[in-house]
């Protein structure tokens, strides 16, 4: 069988991973020179975004057939809203993963584990050409413009990310996220550490242009009070859509190409990875891939419903739902127990507003 893929991203190298289990090797194109992300940082999946998932690392063991280590346990939450402050602690909430070239990063590691994958770098293929001469393409470049040439996108959120790497005292277990319409509108900003003296800071402003993103950049460093050290910065454009049908003849759209990136959150690192292992299973047992990723897609979709609520959110509202996520019986059902955060976060938001209105 010959399969080849766009991009050797997360999403692109899980499939090449899936296809050599299934005893296939296909042949990945690379645009860049190098394996791994142009910006280094630290990225953080939570178990609340990640349901039904119980343990990441064990269901990239045992659906992906991968051993991935995290850079660190998430054990700290905390958050900033506008007027309030919480910090949650617990065993595991999640894990930190490392971004980048290194061996370590993500994408490294997945590399490593490739034993038969031929890539070749500087190659940007034309998806046509390479439709008519394999058996299947996988489309996995991280950006819309392939989908949106085939008219198979249709955007849900776009905006700017600045980053930067920052140094100070951090508990490398502690993720903090930030929000405040002021710098954020209703993005929001976080903070991963690599460990206790260095970190990634990020901060997302949706439906803006990149001249802005500065602008927002300089009031929530302000705002938040922020002494940390900068030692780089970098500017990433942010997007998330719909995509369908997922598959166009035998083009398979995986990763952000796929429209894994959530619309809430961002998070799209766990959805890139399995969209990327359903394709080759797809592709290999002849089954239907449009079934196969149908929980990602759903969860995703119910992500932009709460992504509406919040962006009509006031400071206030913001307020009010950290509030009513911290009344005891709540806490113990969004963080302790196994239900869908999409389904019933609306249902917070407004129980927040009605509760907490005349304060
Ligand atoms: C700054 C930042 C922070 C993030 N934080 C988080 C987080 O905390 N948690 C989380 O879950 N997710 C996070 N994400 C999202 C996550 O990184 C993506 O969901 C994931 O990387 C998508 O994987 P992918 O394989 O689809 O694309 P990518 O990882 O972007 O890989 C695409 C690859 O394709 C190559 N390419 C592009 N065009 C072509 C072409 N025409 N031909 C050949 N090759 C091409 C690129 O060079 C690249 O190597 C973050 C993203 C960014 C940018």
């Amino acid at each position: 069988m010959k399969i080849a893929i766009i991009g050797a991203g997360v999403s692109g190298l899980s499939c090449a991973h899936e296809l050599e289990y299934y005893g296939v090797n296909p042949l990945v194109y690379e645009d860049t020179d190098f394996i791994g992300d142009r910006e280094p940082h630290v990225t953080a999946n939570l178990d609340i975004a990640d349901r039904p998932i119980k343990d990441l690392l064990v269901y990239f063991n045992e659906m992906c057939h991968m051993d991935i280590k995290p850079v660190n346990v998430v054990k700290k939450l905390t958050h900033y809203f506008p007027n309030n402050k919480r910090t949650l602690k617990s065993d595991n909430f999640g894990y930190f993963f490392r971004r980048g070239k290194e061996y370590n990063s993500l994408i490294g590691q997945i590399y490593s584990k490739l034993k038969k994958t031929r890539i070749i770098f500087g190659q940007k293929p034309d998806v046509k050409t390479l439709s008519e001469e394999n058996d299947f393409v996988v489309v996995a470049n991280g950006r819309p413009d392939i989908t949106k040439k085939l008219k198979c996108w249709n955007e849900l959120v776009s905006g700017w990310i600045k980053g930067a790497i920052v140094k100070y005292d951090f508990d490398p277990t502690e993720l903090i996220v930030w929000v405040n319409r002021k710098y954020c509108k209703s993005g929001y900003a976080y903070l991963c550490p690599y460990d206790s003296k260095k970190a990634s800071l990020l901060l997302f402003v949706p439906y803006i242009s990149k001249i802005d993103i500065d602008h927002y950049w300089k009031q929530f460093i302000e705002i938040e009070k922020l002494e940390y050290n900068i030692l780089e910065e970098f500017y990433v454009e942010h997007f998330s859509g719909y995509v369908y049908p997922h598959k166009f003849k035998n083009i398979y759209f995986v990763g952000s190409a796929g429209g894994a990136i959530s619309p809430l959150l961002g998070f799209g690192q766990t959805n890139s990875i399995s969209m990327g292992v359903f394709s080759a299973q797809s592709i290999v047992e002849g089954m239907d891939y449009e079934s196969l990723i149908s929980n990602v897609i759903k969860k995703e979709l119910s992500m932009y419903e709460l992504r509406k609520s919040f962006n009509r959110l006031s400071n206030r509202g913001y307020d009010n739902l950290l509030k009513v996520m911290a009344l005891p019986g709540l806490k113990h059902l969004f963080y302790n127990t196994n239900i869908n955060i999409a389904k019933y976060g609306a249902g917070a938001l407004k129980l927040g507003n009605k509760i907490f209105k005349k304060e």
